[in-house]
């Protein structure tokens, strides 16, 4: 895999808002936010996106889902808010390293664009 932003995010060579780490996964804020809270959640192995996710990945993906519940607790969206993993062109997905989006803070439509 070619390395993306998010590997450099991860190495600290690019700056980020981060919200959370530990050994297996990093949660920074989206840098063009589409929501009052705009989280992303990722693992620190470069996964490129859910399709290419190996059963032996099971436990992390598992993982990455519950940094994203604990994000969205701590970040006050007890109201509500959405998880979004987009994968492949038709999906829009722009960066090539697995992401959890966390959206929340406002209403959110549903279905999505
Ligand atoms: P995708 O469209 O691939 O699901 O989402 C990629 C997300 O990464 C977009 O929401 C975009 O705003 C965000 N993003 C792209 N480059 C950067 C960056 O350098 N820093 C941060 N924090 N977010 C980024």
């Amino acid at each position: 895999m070619t390395d993306t932003l998010f590997s450099k995010i991860i190495r600290r060579e690019i700056p980020a808002d981060i919200v959370f780490e530990d050994d297996r996964a990093l949660a920074f804020r989206d840098i063009n936010p589409q929501a009052p809270v705009h989280v992303l959640v990722i693992p620190k192995a470069p996964i490129p996106a859910i399709a290419a996710a190996e059963p032996s990945d099971e436990g992390l993906l598992g993982h990455l889902l519950l940094v994203a519940a604990q994000v969205a607790r701590e970040q006050g969206l007890g109201n509500g808010y959405r998880l979004v993993v987009n994968n492949g062109a038709d999906a829009g997905q722009t960066v090539f390293h697995l992401h959890i989006h966390v959206l929340g803070g406002r209403s959110l439509q549903w279905p999505p664009g």
